[in-house]
C-alpha cells in the first residue's frame, strides 16, 4: 500500500518543482501531460484502483485527486506567471528611454541636377536675368505653333512628344521650356530679361536620352539688341559654370524660333581641347543652342518686331551636370541610388 501512496508524493513533488521552473507554455504542457494530463502518470494509478485492496484504494484514491487538483492549479498559476514575464518582456523591448540622446537622420543634401540647375540660375540672375515658370501640362500652341512650328512643320519630327490621352491632340507634355518664353511675352513688355527652369518630357531613352529631363531657356528682348549681345552674355555664362580659360565657339546651326541660330561649344572638359573619346576626338563639346528670336514668333505675341528684337537660347541641365562631373549615363540621374548621389 504505502508503494502507491509514495508514488504519488514523489509525483507531486517532482511535478510541482518542474511547473514552477518552466519558462514557456509549451513546457507546462509537456508537464502535464506525462504526470497529470489524461494519459499521465497520476491517470495510470488512478485506473488501477480497482485492483486494490478497499481500504487502500480509499487512501491512494483521495491521495491521488487530491494531487491533480493541486497540481492542476499550479498549472493555471504558472501559466499566468509565464504570460505576465511574457508582457514585461516585450513592455521592456519598447521602451523608450526619453533620457537618452536622439538618433540622427544623416543629413541630405541636394541632388545633382537641382544643384546644376540652381547654379544655372545664379549665373543668370547675376547677368540681369528674371526667373520665370510654366506648366509641365501645354498646349499644342504654347509649344509648338507659337513658336513659329505650325502642324505639318518637319521640325516636329525632332522632338518625339507625349501627347495626353483621350484628350483632343492639343494638349500634350512640354518638349521643352520654350513655352514660358510665349507665355511671358505675352503679358510683359519689352524690356524683358528671362530665364525659364523646368522638367520637360520626350518619348526618348538611352544613355544620353531620358523621358524626363530639365532644361533651362533663356531670352532678352529690347531695343537694339544684337548678335553681339547673345555672345556676349553666352560667352560670360560659360566663363562663370566652366571657369575663365575655357574656349568657347558658336557654330551656325537651325531652330524654327530663331534666325540666324547657333550652337555654343566648349572646350572639351575631360581633354581639354586635345581630342578624347567624350568630345569623339573634336576638342569641343555642344553646350547649348541659341540665336535671335524670329520676327514672327514676335508677332505671334504683339510684340512689334521693327521696334524691337532679341535672342534666345536653351541648354539641357543634365548635360551640363555630366559635363561638369564626369558622368557617362543620364539614368543615373533618375535611378535613386543614394551610392551614386552623395558623391555630389
Ligand atoms: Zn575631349
Amino acid at each position: 500500500m504505502g508503494d502507491l501512496a509514495s508514488k504519488v508524493e514523489e509525483i507531486r513533488s517532482e511535478a510541482e518543482e518542474k511547473l514552477r521552473s518552466a519558462t514557456t507554455e509549451k513546457e507546462l504542457l509537456e508537464i502535464k501531460g506525462k504526470y497529470f494530463g489524461r494519459k499521465g502518470a497520476l491517470s495510470e494509478i488512478l485506473r488501477s484502483l480497482p485492483t486494490l485492496p478497499v481500504e487502500e484504494r480509499r487512501v491512494v484514491g483521495q491521495k491521488a485527486n487530491e494531487t491533480r487538483k493541486f497540481l492542476e492549479s499550479l498549472f493555471d498559476e504558472s501559466l499566468e506567471r509565464i504570460k505576465e514575464e511574457a508582457r514585461k518582456r516585450k513592455a521592456a523591448a519598447s521602451f523608450v528611454d526619453v533620457t537618452l540622446p536622439g538618433g540622427m537622420l544623416p543629413p541630405g543634401h541636394r541632388h545633382p541636377i537641382t544643384a546644376t540647375m540652381e547654379e544655372i540660375n545664379r549665373v543668370f540672375s547675376r547677368l540681369g536675368f528674371t526667373i520665370f515658370g510654366g506648366p509641365d501640362i501645354e498646349t499644342d500652341y504654347y509649344n509648338f505653333e507659337a513658336l513659329n512650328i505650325p502642324k505639318e512643320h518637319p521640325a516636329r519630327d525632332m522632338q518625339d512628344t507625349f501627347y495626353v490621352e483621350n484628350l483632343d491632340r492639343d494638349i500634350l507634355l512640354r518638349t521643352h521650356t520654350s513655352p514660358i518664353q510665349i507665355r511671358v511675352m505675352e503679358k510683359l513688355k519689352p524690356p524683358v530679361r528671362v530665364i525659364a527652369p523646368g522638367t520637360v518630357y520626350r518619348c526618348d531613352s538611352d544613355v544620353t536620352h531620358s523621358p524626363m529631363f530639365h532644361q533651362v531657356e533663356g531670352f532678352a528682348v529690347d531695343r537694339d539688341i544684337t548678335f553681339a549681345d547673345l555672345k556676349g552674355v553666352l560667352t560670360e555664362f560659360c566663363a562663370l559654370m566652366f571657369g575663365q580659360d575655357r574656349g568657347v565657339r558658336f557654330r551656325p546651326s537651325y531652330f524654327p524660333f530663331t534666325e540666324p541660330s547657333a550652337e555654343v561649344d566648349i572646350e572639351c572638359v575631360i581633354c581639354g581641347g586635345e581630342g578624347c573619346r567624350v568630345c569623339s576626338e573634336t576638342g569641343w563639346l555642344e553646350i547649348l543652342g541659341c540665336g535671335m528670336i524670329d520676327p514672327e514668333v514676335f508677332r505671334y505675341v504683339g510684340y512689334d518686331p521693327e521696334e524691337f528684337s532679341g535672342f534666345a537660347f536653351g541648354m539641357g541641365v543634365e548635360r551640363i551636370a555630366m559635363l561638369r562631373h564626369g558622368i557617362g549615363d543620364i539614368r543615373l540621374f533618375f535611378e535613386n541610388d543614394l551610392r551614386f548621389l552623395t558623391q555630389f
